[in-house]
């Protein structure tokens, strides 16, 4: 007989989103003297950290936002810093060797392998102090939830384990998809569909293609480098463009004036008008008037473009017009996207987005130092274009036409951002096919991206369900500004929340509590993570 639990909360997935979801919703029910259930349920083997931060990958990949914006809830006392003090004063080697101040480290960006411990931490924190506060967690990893279906007003979750979960209310943060680009290549030989599995295998002295030469492609030839690749590692990408470089340290700000909120949350806008207030904001903030199209689409040839970032980051410089970019992703861009047009919302992803992705969320100046050193060397090269792909038994051939030359090399790696197709992932598939979600106009679930909940497809006033969330990457055709560590604990903060003001009434409405038997106890904690 497949084993049944209820539970009042169940969360698919615990990485950064789940967990931050998870501490807030603690947090505000032990302020709110609320007693309840929470499942987390992670097919992987980590609590916390998610595909980016897992704390086994080298310690040269680093994260790419700084320290002091990567909190996974905004509360002093689960902060990155705090977890940083903690372990410094303990003497933990991995800490101490990051210089940690009174209020700043040498290098604000850390290995991501450090920040995974943290996640993990902050989970584990979390629940103690739950179970201390007879809050109810049931933990389950390396377990997957397979299909969901609706009975009642509840939604019952099928576990790969073929165990049975009843849960009042059900959130999804389920992460990131697959890149949506090369999905062709995905069952041929040498091929890798992304940076984030394991490459060790591929032969050190073999020539190795990375399609992209973003923030990914930049990881990807890190990684090689650390496992002592010597062959030649090629980027190909259409614009051939590497992102900004971001100084170790800087404290410049900038508050919009075009571009606030007031002033794009508006019925009817169009992409064209944003643009608009988009140049003015630029023109307020600089003494040379910038053309943004052309410096979205143009740039140095990648070596020169390197060595300019560098000087000026190393001088701990950030164009004034950087943090514009940099502001607007959070404060003025979720405002504007709910208005847009299909069509808007289509042109500003096809033609504007990658580049300012490019501008905006740069790499830490010690990648960026990194990358210029294996261009002189000659071991990488960055070729800009669309290529004709043939494998064949050789591996991959690449033909460019413009000018015309051919590589070939027996391993290709996908280095492209992650993807937006909801039924990359199985569990999103069925759900969608069950008519209990949809997919937004440009990939991800169709949320109320203020309020995280997911609009019903099978009401025809485009309602939300009530019982039903979902944040993080799943959402992104909803709100493009999902793909930061910031945005998670936005979410967290905002949904926690209103999960603790609308106990009692929804959220006990058919539920109890969970099993004694699956209840971890406060002994169980250190073990939540596999070996
Ligand atoms: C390589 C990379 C590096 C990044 N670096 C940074 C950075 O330095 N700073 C920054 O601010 N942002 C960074 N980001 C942005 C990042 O997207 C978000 O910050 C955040 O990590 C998203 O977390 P998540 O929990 O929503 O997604 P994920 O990390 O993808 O976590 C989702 C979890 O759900 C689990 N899951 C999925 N389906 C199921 C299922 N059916 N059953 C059970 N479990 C399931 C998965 O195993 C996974 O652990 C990075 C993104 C990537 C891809």
């Amino acid at each position: 007989m497949p084993q049944t639990n209820s539970t009042d909360i169940a969360i698919v997935g615990a990485g950064v989103t789940g967990t931050s979801i998870l501490i807030s919703t603690i947090e505000n029910w032990i302020a709110k003297e609320k007693k309840g259930s929470i499942t987390i349920i992670e097919k992987s083997n980590f609590l916390g950290p998610g595909l980016p931060f897992n704390p086994e990958q080298p310690k040269t990949l680093r994260i790419n936002d700084p320290f002091n914006a990567s909190d996974i809830v905004a509360q002093e006392d689960y902060s990155f810093f705090h977890w940083l003090k903690l372990e410094n004063d303990k003497g933990n080697p991995e800490v101490t060797v990051l210089g940690v101040g009174d209020k700043t480290l040498d290098d604000r960006f850390p290995p991501r392998a450090v920040y995974g411990k943290y996640c993990e931490w902050a989970f584990k924190k979390a629940v103690t102090k739950a179970i201390y506060h007879g809050i109810s967690i049931h933990l389950l990893h390396k377990t997957e939830v397979v299909d969901v279906l609706k009975r009642d007003e509840n939604w019952e979750l099928h576990l790969n384990n073929n165990m049975t979960i009843k849960a009042s209310n059900l959130i999804l943060a389920t992460g990131h998809m697959p890149s949506d680009h090369y999905v062709e290549y995905e069952n041929t030989p040498g091929f890798f569909a992304t940076p984030w599995q394991d490459l060790s295998h591929i032969p050190a002295h073999e020539a190795v293609i990375v399609f992209g030469s973003g923030l990914s492609a930049i990881d990807t030839a890190k990684k090689l480098h650390a496992q002592a690749h010597t062959g030649k590692i090629y980027f190909v990408s259409q614009s051939g463009a590497l992102p900004a470089v971001k100084p170790p340290r800087h404290n410049q700000t900038v508050a919009l004036q075009f571009l606030k909120r007031e002033n794009v949350d508006k019925p009817g806008l169009t992409l064209k008008e944003y643009l608009h207030l988009f140049q003015q904001e630029l023109n307020l903030h600089t003494t040379t008037p910038i053309d943004f199209e052309k410096k979205l689409t143009t740039q140095l040839d990648p070596k020169s473009w390197l060595e300019k970032n560098i000087a000026l980051a190393e001088k701990g410089v950030v164009r004034t017009w950087q943090l514009l970019l940099d502001e607007i992703y959070f404060y003025s861009l979720p405002y504007a996207w709910k208005h847009l047009s299909d069509t808007d919302r289509a042109t500003l992803m096809n033609h504007y987005f990658g580049p300012y992705l490019k501008w905006a969320a740069g790499t830490p100046l010690a990648n960026a130092k990194e990358i210029l050193a294996l261009l002189e060397s000659g071991q990488l090269e960055i070729i800009r274009g669309a290529p004709q792909i043939h494998t064949t038994e050789k591996g991959f051939e690449l033909e460019f036409s413009n000018p015309p030359r051919k590589i070939v090399a027996k391993y290709a790696i996908n280095g492209t951002n992650m993807g937006h197709n909801i039924d990359r992932n199985p569990l999103l598939n069925k759900m969608r096919r069950r008519k209990f979600i949809a997919k937004a106009s440009q990939g991800g679930i169709k949320v109320d991206p203020f309020t995280y909940e997911v609009i019903d497809p099978q009401n025809e006033k485009e309602e939300t369900h009530a019982n039903l969330l979902s944040a993080g990457p799943t959402i992104f055709g909803s709100n493009p500004a999902v793909y930061a560590i910031e945005a998670s604990a936005f979410a967290g903060r905002d949904i926690g929340k209103a999960q603790a003001s609308i106990l009692p009434h929804s959220l006990f409405k058919q539920s109890s509590k969970a099993s004694d038997t699956t209840n971890l106890g406060i002994g169980q904690i250190n073990r939540i993570r596999c070996a």
